[in-house]
C-alpha cells in the first residue's frame, strides 16, 4: 500500500526559501576585528538570489562545481545556499591544505568558478596557474585587481557582479538525491578523499543538528561558528541555521584567542563549535585575560578527543557547558553527541559526558574486531567503529580512477578507522585512531587516554603521545608536550602525576618537551609530523628509567 502523503524533494532551496522568509529577521554577524557587519537571512535569500543569476550568466550549468576559498562570513553562507539551490555543486576548499592537495583536489573536482575572499587573494594567486579546469574568479570582500590571473581565468568583483543582478531566481526542482557539495577529507595519507553530500543528507542531518539531543539549535540561538566552513560543512551549523532560524556569528578571519573572547563579548553568541585546540588557545588565553563568557549555553567540541581537564575548567572557572561530539568528513559530520542519560548522579554524568556520545537514530554502527567478528555492545570490547545511514557516504568521489581508499567500505559500512567501546545504550568511546594506538608487548596503550590524562596536569598546556620502536616491547609511548607558559615541570614530575591514573605498564618512559604540538589544517595534532620529527632524531626524547 503506498502512503497518502505528498512527496516533496529536500532540497536546499527549500531550506533557503524558509530561512530567508520566515526566519527573515535572523542575522549573520560577521566579525570585521571591531565589530560586527550585520546581514540579515532575507538579504541573504537575495544576495543568494543575486549570485545565482551572476553563476548562471559566468557559464555554470548543471551539476558544475563552485568552489570557495573563504573564511566564514556571509558571502561564504550566500554561496552555501545559492550553489546547490541552483543545482550546481559547492566545493569548500580547505585554504591550509598543502599545495599540491589543493591543486589535486581542485583539479579532481573539475572547479569552475573560485569565490576567494579579498584577504586570501595572495594565497589563491599561487595556487591559480595549477587549477586547470578554472575559468573564473569572483573576489569577496576585497579588491579584484590585486588579483592577477593566468591566461584563461577572469577575474570579477563579487559586489558589482552581484549587484547587476536580479534579486529573483526561480530556484529549479532539484532531485534530493543529487549532490550539493562536496569536501575533501584531510586525511594525513594519500590523496584527499571527495566526500559528496546530496540534498537529502544535508536536510536530514540539519534535523539532527537541530534535534534537542543533538545540537539543539533554535531560533532563540545566536550560534558561533569556529569550525572552518571549509571542515566538515562547518558541522552542518550555516543549513541548521537556516532550517531553525539560529542567528550565526562568523569570525572570518579572526580565530587567534584574543579577537574570539573579544567577539564573544561583543556578540554574546549562545551557542558555538570547534575543535579542542580552537579552546585550549582560548583557556590558556582566559588564564591572564579574564572575560565574560556566560552568554554561551554550550560549546560543542569534536573533531579530536576532547580533554576531560579542560570540560572541567570550562565549567568550574567560565560556567561553559562543554558537549562532546564525533564525527567525520565522511559523516556530514554529526556521528555521536553526547547528552548523558538523566537521573544520574554527578559522578556519573561527567563520566558519560567524557564519552564521545551517543548516536542518533541516522546512525547505525557497529564494533568489528581484529578478525573481522561483530563485538559486543558491552563498554568493554574494543573494536574498530563502522557506521552507516543515510548523511553517511557510501565511496568517495570518483574512487574508481585511482582505487586507493575502496578499503575504507565493508559491505555498505563506512570503516571508520576510529577504535573503541560502545555501551549497551549506543554510547561511544573512542580510545585511538587505529593507527595511532601503540601496541606495547602485544597489549594496546591509547594514545587519547595518555594525553588526557598528562594534560591534566596544571603546567602542561597541550600533550601529544605517539608510539615509537622500542626492542623489548615492539612500541613504548612518547609523550611530547607543551608547557604553559612561564611554568617549568620535569618529566619526573609529569610522570609521578599520571601513577594513579594509567595502569602501571603503561607508564610512559619517554618524554619530550616541544614548543608546539604540529597541527593539520583543521587544527588537530599531527602525529605523523610528529612521528618523522621522532625519526629524523628531531625531538630531545628523555628516556627515565
Ligand atoms: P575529519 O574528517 O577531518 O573531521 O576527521 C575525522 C576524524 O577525527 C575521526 O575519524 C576521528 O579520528 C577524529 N575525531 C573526530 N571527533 C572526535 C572525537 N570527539 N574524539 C576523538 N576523535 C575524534
Amino acid at each position: 500500500m503506498l502512503s497518502t502523503m505528498q512527496d516533496g524533494q529536500l532540497s536546499i532551496a527549500t531550506l533557503l526559501r524558509h530561512g530567508s522568509a520566515v526566519h527573515a529577521g535572523s542575522e549573520v554577524v560577521t566579525w570585521t576585528g571591531t565589530e560586527g557587519r550585520i546581514t540579515t537571512f532575507a538579504q541573504v535569500g537575495t544576495q543568494s538570489a543575486q549570485l545565482a543569476n551572476a553563476l548562471r550568466g559566468l557559464g555554470v550549468t548543471g551539476d558544475q562545481r563552485v568552489a570557495t576559498f573563504m573564511w566564514n562570513n556571509a558571502e561564504h553562507l550566500t554561496a552555501y545556499l545559492a550553489v546547490p539551490a541552483m543545482g550546481a555543486v559547492l566545493h569548500t576548499l580547505n585554504i591550509r591544505l598543502f599545495p599540491e592537495q589543493l591543486t589535486y583536489i581542485a583539479n579532481h573536482a573539475e572547479d569552475h568558478v573560485v569565490i576567494v575572499d579579498g584577504t586570501l587573494v595572495p594565497l589563491l594567486a599561487q595556487h591559480l596557474p595549477t587549477f586547470k579546469t578554472v575559468k573564473h574568479v569572483i573576489v569577496a570582500n576585497g579588491d579584484a585587481a590585486a588579483l592577477q590571473a593566468p591566461e584563461g581565468v577572469q577575474v570579477h568583483a563579487y559586489a558589482d557582479l552581484l549587484a547587476a543582478q536580479s534579486t529573483e531566481f526561480d530556484w529549479p526542482e532539484i532531485d534530493e538525491r543529487a549532490a550539493a557539495a562536496m569536501c575533501y577529507t584531510s586525511g594525513t595519507t594519500g590523496n584527499p578523499k571527495g566526500v559528496v553530500y546530496s540534498h537529502r543528507s544535508i536536510w536530514l542531518h540539519s534535523m539532527q543538528i537541530c534535534m534537542a539531543d543533538g545540537m539543539g539549535l533554535s531560533s532563540a540561538d545566536r550560534s558561533l561558528v569556529i569550525v572552518p566552513q571549509f571542515h566538515a560543512m562547518s558541522w552542518g551549523l550555516p543549513y541548521a541555521a537556516f532550517m531553525s532560524g539560529a542567528s550565526l556569528i562568523m569570525p572570518d578571519r579572526f580565530l587567534q584567542p584574543e579577537p574570539l573572547v573579544k567577539l564573544i563579548e561583543a556578540t554574546r553568541p549562545t551557542q558555538s563549535a570547534a575543535v579542542p585546540t580552537i579552546w585550549q588557545g582560548v583557556l590558556a588565553h582566559l588564564d591572564a585575560h579574564p572575560a565574560d563568557l556566560s552568554s554561551l549555553r554550550e560549546v560543542v567540541v569534536g573533531g579530536s578527543a576532547c580533554p576531560p581537564s579542560m570540560m572541567h575548567t570550562f565549567a568550574e572557572k567560565y560556567g561553559v557547558h562543554i558537549v562532546h561530539a564525533w564525527g567525520m568528513t565522511e559523516t556530514s559530520p554529526l556521528g555521536t553527541l553526547c547528552r548523558p542519560p538523566a537521573g544520574l548522579s554527578e559522578k556519573q554524568t561527567w563520566a558519560y559526558r567524557y564519552t564521545q556520545g551517543r548516536l542518533p537514530a541516522g546512525v547505525s554502527a557497529r564494533l568489528v574486531g581484529d578478525g573481522g567478528e561483530e563485538l559486543p555492545w558491552d563498554g568493554e570490547s574494543v573494536g574498530e567503529l563502522e557506521v552507516r545511514g543515510p548523511w553517511i557516504t557510501g565511496s568517495y568521489y570518483r574512487l574508481d580512477e585511482d582505487g586507493e581508499g575502496t578499503e575504507k567500505f565493508d559491505g555498505g559500512w563506512l570503516r571508520t578507522g576510529d577504535v573503541g567501546t560502545l555501551t549497551p545504550d549506543g554510547f561511544l568511546t573512542l580510545t585511538d585512531r587505529s593507527k595511532d594506538i601503540i601496541k606495547s608487548g602485544g597489549e594496546w596503550i591509547s594514545s587519547v587516554e595518555l594525553e588526557n590524562a598528562v594534560m591534566a596536569h596544571p603546567a602542561v598546556a597541550e600533550a601529544a603521545v605517539i608510539g615509537i620502536p622500542d626492542p623489548k616491547w615492539d612500541e613504548r609511548p612518547l609523550v611530547t608536550v607543551v608547557l604553559r607558559e612561564g611554568v617549568e615541570a620535569q618529566p619526573e614530575e609529569l610522570r609521578g602525576f599520571l601513577t594513579d591514573k594509567v595502569a602501571k605498564w603503561q607508564l610512559p618512559e619517554n618524554w619530550a618537551f616541544i614548543a608546539e604540538v604540529p597541527k593539520t589544517s583543521v587544527g588537530k595534532f599531527d602525529k605523523k609530523v610528529l612521528r618523522a620529527q621522532h625519526a629524523e632524531g628531531k625531538l630531545d626524547v628523555r628516556h627515565l628509567d
